[in-house]
Parts: C-alpha cells; sequence; structure tokens
C-alpha cells in the first residue's frame, strides 16, 4: 500500500514537473507563427541571413521573380538625395565631411521608412544585410509589432560553410544592369562574360576579393552571427542548408515562404 502511494506521489510530482516546465517554456517564448497566418497577409518581409557568400543574393533574385521588392540601402539613398528629403540631407552632410560608410541609425531609418511605406501599399519585400546586430534586430521586431505585421516576417538562415562561401564570394560575377547573379563554375551565364536576361556585362565586385571577403567574414562572424542566435531563441528562424546546389535551395526557399 505504501509503495503504491509513493508511486503515484511520484508520477504526480512527476507531471508538474514537466508541466511547469511547458508553462516556463511557454512564458520565456513567444507563440510561433503559423503558415496560415504569414499567407493570409499581402504585406510580406522575408529576412535573409548568412555568410557573405551564402547565397542570399541569388535567393533574393529568385523572390524578385515572383514579385518581391528588394530593399537595396545604396538605391534608398539615392531616391532619398534625389527628394531632398530630411533622411536625404542628412546622408549628404555626411558624404561632404568624407564618410564613406553610413552610421548603423541612418541605414536602419532608411529601411525601416521604407518598411512602413510598404505596410501601406501591401508590397512583399525582401532584406538581407539588415538586421547586423541585436538591438537592429530588436528594433525591427517593435516596428512590425507596432504595425501589427509581426505575422508577415520570415527570418531565413542559410546556413552554409566558410569554405563554400568563399568559393562562391571569389567566383562571383554580378550584371551591372539587372543586378542578377553568376558564378564562372557553379552558374555560369549561357555567354561567357555576358548577363543571360538583358545582355548586359557581367562583372566582379571589387570587394569581391580574398582580403576583403575576410573582413566580411569576421564582421559577420563578430556580430550577425549573434543575430542568429537571437532569432534561434525566439523560435522565429528557418534554417535552408547554402551548401547544396541552387536548386535545392530554391526549392527549400519556395516551401516555406
Ligand atoms: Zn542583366
Amino acid at each position: 500500500m505504501m509503495f503504491t502511494r509513493f508511486k503515484i506521489n511520484y508520477f504526480l510530482i512527476l507531471i508538474c514537473f514537466f508541466l511547469c516546465q511547458d508553462l516556463a517554456n511557454a512564458a520565456v517564448q513567444p507563440p510561433q507563427i503559423t503558415p496560415e497566418q504569414f499567407t493570409q497577409t499581402e504585406f510580406k518581409l522575408i529576412v535573409f541571413l548568412g555568410r557573405p557568400g551564402a547565397g542570399k543574393g541569388t535567393l533574393a533574385q529568385h523572390l524578385i521573380s515572383r514579385g518581391y521588392k528588394h530593399i537595396s540601402v545604396g538605391d534608398l539613398l539615392r531616391e532619398e538625395l534625389r527628394q531632398n528629403s530630411a533622411l536625404g540631407l542628412k546622408y549628404r552632410k555626411y558624404i561632404e565631411t568624407g564618410h564613406s560608410l553610413l552610421p548603423p541609425n541612418v541605414v536602419e531609418s532608411i529601411i525601416f521608412k521604407k518598411i512602413v511605406s510598404s505596410i501601406h501599399s501591401q508590397d512583399k519585400l525582401v532584406l538581407d544585410g539588415f538586421p547586423r546586430t541585436i538591438s537592429q534586430a530588436q528594433a525591427l521586431e517593435t516596428l512590425l509589432k507596432k504595425n501589427q505585421v509581426d505575422h508577415a516576417v520570415r527570418y531565413i538562415y542559410i546556413k552554409t560553410s566558410e569554405k563554400n562561401a568563399k568559393a562562391r564570394v571569389l567566383g562571383r560575377q554580378v550584371c551591372t544592369n539587372c543586378h542578377a547573379v553568376y558564378h564562372i563554375k557553379f552558374c555560369p551565364p549561357v555567354s561567357s562574360g555576358i548577363c543571360n536576361h538583358c545582355k548586359n556585362k557581367l562583372i566582379q565586385r571589387s570587394s569581391d576579393n580574398e582580403r576583403d571577403i575576410l573582413k566580411r567574414m569576421d564582421v559577420y562572424n563578430t556580430s550577425v552571427h549573434g543575430v542568429i542566435q537571437y532569432y534561434k531563441k525566439s523560435r522565429n528562424l528557418l534554417e535552408i542548408n547554402g551548401n547544396k546546389t541552387i536548386a535545392h535551395c530554391i526549392n527549400s526557399l519556395d516551401r516555406r515562404v
């Protein structure tokens, strides 16, 4: 009798333990976004994260062919300058004093302004190269929540080994006209040095060299990697195996967005 009671008590304690753990997890982690919630919204935001050379540009290109708009900080800046907006004037002041790199808060303002206008126009956006820090990631979450579109975002991590990423960057060629991305070995154009889509000349970006790629990998390892861990903890990160072929990555992406 004593033994049975002991067994029942032990069993109850175990159940309580697991229930409490579940409750604790639920309290710490926000609920996951369901696929239904995501597809129901017109406005969508895809955020690509991964090493330089992981294939963010190639996958962004694929989403553009599906009606997404690519957020390019450079293009947005040129537009602000053309319109002589407050942001544009801030930027002009900055470049006139001899700076080439923009302060993070200016980049953040420009991206956020574009996101807010896209929420109103119900556009689909793809963003890469941002956020680079956890505080930027939190600011982005706050912005989406404030505009009640936090369910319309997908954070996608393209996981690639450093060796593969480096090989991709060093063989990369881009079209200066339509921004299509090629690779001399993995994804060569039909005619060498010529864009398949617009027949423009392909170039290698000046920053795609051995020395610069090491610097960018360092930035990734010290900063962006932390952002990826942050999203992993919040259970909002989807992962694509970037070491596989481009066709495989595109297929994985299409199943998720
Ligand atoms: Zn082109």
